[in-house]
């Protein structure tokens, strides 16, 4: 299948600042694999992202190709459900940091992800 979008994946590849990760790749199998080793899935694309707009980017990649999507964190449920066959795998995992903006002050800031979350969470 990722023979007919060759030319798609071509531009993918140059739009995202992460990695796009196909089936003969070499460490395909390093990169589609999850902590639930009995989940043996292979996406026909896995977008590894750096930022944002990488996901925006596999998402419409995704939709324009009629392909089914997966979200990967940090590929711990045991379900699963973080990768799929033959799909548009977004693979979360190389972003580590996030940036909140704060209700009472708009200036974007970097933040320890984890720490702000529960921040906002006990936040009435
Ligand atoms: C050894 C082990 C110990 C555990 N201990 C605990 C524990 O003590 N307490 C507890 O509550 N849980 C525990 N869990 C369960 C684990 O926390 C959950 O499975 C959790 O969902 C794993 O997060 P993840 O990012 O690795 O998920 P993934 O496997 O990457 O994803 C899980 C699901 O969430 C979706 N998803 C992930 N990120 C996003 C996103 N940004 N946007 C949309 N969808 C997304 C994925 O598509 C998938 O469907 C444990 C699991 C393991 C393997």
């Amino acid at each position: 299948m990722t023979t007919l979008l060759n030319e798609p994946i071509e531009k993918l590849k140059t739009s995202v600042k992460g990695h796009v990760v196909l089936p003969d790749d070499p460490n395909y199998d390093e990169v589609r694999e999850i902590w639930n080793a009995m989940i043996d899935r292979k996406p026909a694309v896995i977008v590894q992202c750096a930022q944002a707009d990488d996901v925006a980017r596999a998402i419409a990649f995704a939709r324009e190709h009629k392909l089914e999507i997966s979200v990967r964190g940090g590929g711990h449920s045991v379900a699963g459900t973080a990768v799929c066959d033959n799909g548009v795998m977004i693979d979360l995992s190389p972003m580590k940091n996030g940036r909140i903006k704060q209700h009472n002050d708009q200036t974007p800031r970097h933040s320890d992800f984890n720490k702000d979350l529960v921040k906002l969470k006990n936040r009435k």
